[in-house]
This record gives structure tokens, C-alpha cells and sequence, in this order.
């Protein structure tokens, strides 16, 4: 279809960014990107007339377009842009320009590359700046000497494509990083930029390499004075990637390595970075559990051995914090925190409101607390039954 149009409106279209280079790679990527010569919403409005399912979004702001496919995969249309900077991380000014210009707008050279796919020349590879050959020799480069001056973001994007294909950034490109950062490039970026990038690197497959990456630049410092990656902390974060197949499905896990990284900060502390985060305060309220307040917690675990008391202690913390926790506890406290997460946390209670109500209790905050009793008292019996139950309740 993507052909037909461009016959039809004579338009030249090219497949860009992040989907060129994994399809080298022979990596998945659900993010189409496409670029034309002039005109996107156009485009995209014709487009969407040959997929009669597909459903359109036209940002007006930035003339791009949208299309969502009944599969779940999205399009993102683009016009060919080219870009300067009036002055270091500005935000660039856009103008129209040629397929040339728009790859050489980008970060490195393994993102600048396009494929043709207009109608009349479909599937021929534009490499301007030999970025096929740096996927092949898993090399970070930047397209021209200024980029990180323009664009400090680049640095943290760097790491984070080093870690994520276990790429090298090239040796002229690692000292136009250390350039920039001595030039104090990064701290003029708003935060707001810098917290995406350092998102991104949590959210990717392997954090600790890109965090590594980002502390060998000593750009920790940017997130918080007071992190030091030592081998305590570079530990925690191995282990946490480990434990990321078992609870990934449920969770934002980008979170747990968020609290691991900030781990040696105490309450207050974390506050102020989940405030940055731009997090809400039911979020940061249920989530802030800083060095000393886990230190606390875990002293109280010491002493819980019945499940009821494992279960009260444990059941309002958030399982971010509780892998956390796993992380830097005793053999003894791993258990027991294991045991809450995958057994205690499912149960479903034997006794229910009904029950009680049945034998005359009145409905009201007294019945509530007899429910309650009655999971505790539940969760401590070998084979738990109604009777069982009834009977320790004195009921
Ligand atoms: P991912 O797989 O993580 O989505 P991606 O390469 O698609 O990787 P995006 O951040 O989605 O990354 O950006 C899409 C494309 O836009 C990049 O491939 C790159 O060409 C370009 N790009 C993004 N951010 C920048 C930037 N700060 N400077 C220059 N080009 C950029």
C-alpha cells in the first residue's frame, strides 16, 4: 500500500531510524518509522483510505502523522526534515530538506540509515555515512564533530546503544564525549530531557552495562550526587536483571532498577528524585523507602516468623521494594520476603463476609476486622479449613 500511494501521489518515501538498523541487525522493532519528501499528513490521509481498519492521527504541531493498525503496530509518518542549532541544546530549528539532510540531523551513523521504499526504487539501502558498516563492526559514531555539542542527549543515547548491542563507542567519538562533558555541555540540558534518556536506559534490556557506561563518564553525578556504583551496588543490579523474567509481566521494572540505582540514598532523598520523575505523590508516598528506613524494616523481619506476621509486616510495600529488599537481605529474610511474594500474597481467603454474617455477626468495621483475623489466623494453620478457622476465632 505504502508503494501504491507513493505512485500515486509521486511521492518518494524511505523507511528510517531504530527499524533500519535492527532489521541489519536482524533484531525486532515495532516502531515503523517513515519519512517523505513533502508532504506527511498527506500521505498518511491516503495511506490510511488503502487500510480501511487502521485508525489516523494527524499532530498538526509538528506536521507528522500516525497510523495505528488493527495488528497493534503504528506507523509514524514524517516530512524530510533538515535541522541546525542556533545555539548548544537549543531546540533545533526545522526546515524542509532532503533525505540526505534529515540523516544527518541524526545521532550516530548506525541510526542514519534509510531504505527506499517509493514506488519506483523500492528497497534500495541509503547509507551516507557508512553506518552498515558500523552495525558490522558494532561501532558508535557520530555523523559530525559538533553533534554532542548540539545535543547533550546524545551522550546518554550513546550508552545506552553501547549496552543495549554490546557496541564500542569509537575512540573519536568516547573524546568528543569527554570533550563535551568537560566543557559542562550537559549540565545546561533541562532535566526534563535528561530524565528520558536516563528512563530509556532502565527500561532497555540490560541496564548495568549502560549504567556502567554512564558512570565511567561520571554522569551518576547528573541523577544524584550521592550515588557511587561500587561493587555492592553493581551486584544488586546484576541480580535484579536476573530476577527480571520472574517478575517483568507484572511490574514496570524499569522501577525496581530506578530504586536499585538510588538505593544508597536515604528517604528524603529519594523523595526529590521521584518528585523530578514527575511521580505521584500516592506513588511516592507508598514507594519512598530510603536506606534507613529499609534497614528498619528488615531488623523487624528478623524477629517475624509466623506467617500472619510476615504477611502484616510486608503487605502494604509496593513488590518494587520488596525485590529491592530480596536484594540486600539475609539468607533467612529472602525467604521469608519470597515466601510473602509467592505464596502468602495469592492466597484467597477461606473465610468471607458471608460467613461470618451467617453466624449473627453485624455487618460494620467490627465484621471487617474478624475477616481480617481470619486470614491471619488462615495463614498460619497447616491445612487451613472453614471449621479450623471458626473454631481459633472463638466463633
Ligand atoms: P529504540 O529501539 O530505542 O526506539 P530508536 O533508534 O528507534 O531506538 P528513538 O529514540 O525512537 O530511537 O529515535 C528514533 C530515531 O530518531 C533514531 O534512530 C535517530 O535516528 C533519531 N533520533 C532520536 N533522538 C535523537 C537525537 N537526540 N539526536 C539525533 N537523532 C535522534
Amino acid at each position: 500500500q505504502i508503494k501504491a500511494v507513493s505512485k500515486l501521489l509521486n511521492e518518494k518515501v524511505y523507511l528510517v531510524g531504530g527499524i533500519v538498523r535492527d532489521l541489519i541487525l536482524n533484531l525486532p522493532n515495532e516502531d515503523i518509522d517513515i519519512v517523505v519528501e513533502n508532504d506527511a499528513n498527506n500521505f498518511a490521509k491516503n495511506l490510511s483510505e488503502f487500510l480501511p481498519t487502521a485508525k489516523i492521527r494527524i499532530h498538526d504541531q509538528f506536521k507528522t502523522a500516525t497510523i495505528f493498525l488493527e495488528n497493534g503496530l503504528s506507523i509514524d509518518i514524517a516530512t524530510l526534515r533538515s535541522e541546525y542549532y542556533e545555539y548548544p541544546t537549543a531546540l533545533p530549528i526545522v526546515t524542509q530538506g532532503t533525505i540526505k539532510d534529515d540523516l544527518f540531523r541524526r545521532d550516530f551513523t548506525i541510526n542514519a540509515l534509510a531504505i527506499d521504499i517509493s514506488h519506483n526504487n523500492f528497497g534500495k539501502l541509503l547509507d551516507f555515512f557508512k553506518g552498515y558498516n558500523d552495525i558490522k563492526n558494532k561501532n558508535i559514531k557520530i555523523i559530525h564533530n559538533i553533534s554532542f555539542i548540539d545535543d547533550p542527549t546524545r551522550i546518554i543515547r550513546a550508552c545506552r546503544f553501547a549496552s543495549r548491542y554490546n557496541f564500542t563507542i569509537e575512540n573519536e567519538t568516547h573524546d568528543l564525549i569527554l570533550d563535551a562533558i568537560e566543557m559542562g555541555i550537559l549540565e545546561r540540558l533541562s532535566w526534563n530531557r535528561l530524565k528520558n534518556e536516563f528512563q530509556y536506559i532502565l527500561e532497555d534490556k540490560n541496564p548495568s552495562k549502560g549504567i556502567l557506561l554512564l558512570n565511567k563518564y561520571n554522569l551518576l553525578k547528573l541523577f544524584h550526587d550521592n550515588i557511587i556504583l561500587d561493587k555492592s551496588l553493581l551486584k544488586k543490579l546484576n541480580l535484579a536483571n536476573k530476577f527480571k523474567n520472574i517478575f517483568a509481566i507484572k511490574l514496570e521494572y524499569w522501577i525496581v532498577f530506578l530504586l536499585v540505582l538510588t538505593s544508597q540514598l536515604n528517604s528524603k532523598e529519594l523523595e526529590i528524585i521521584f518528585l523530578k520523575f514527575g511521580f505521584s505523590k500516592n506513588f511516592i508516598n507508598k514507594h519512598k523507602f530510603g536506606i534507613e528506613k529499609r534497614k528498619i524494616l528488615l531488623e523487624e523481619l528478623n524477629s517475624k516468623n509466623k506467617n500472619s506476621e510476615i504477611y502484616s509486616l510486608l503487605k502494604n510495600i509496593p513488590e518494587e521494594v520488596l525485590i529491592l529488599l530480596i536484594l540486600e537481605s539475609t539468607r533467612e529474610n529472602k525467604v521469608k520476603i519470597k515466601s510473602y511474594l509467592f505464596n502468602l500474597k495469592g492466597k484467597v481467603a477461606i473465610i468471607k463476609g458471608r460467613d461470618l454474617l451467617e453466624l449473627g455477626l453485624e455487618s460494620g468495621p467490627h465484621l471487617k476486622e474478624y475477616i481480617e483475623k481470619s486470614f491471619l489466623i488462615q495463614l498460619d494453620q497447616i491445612n487451613p479449613s472453614k471449621d479450623s478457622i471458626l473454631k481459633e476465632l472463638n466463633l
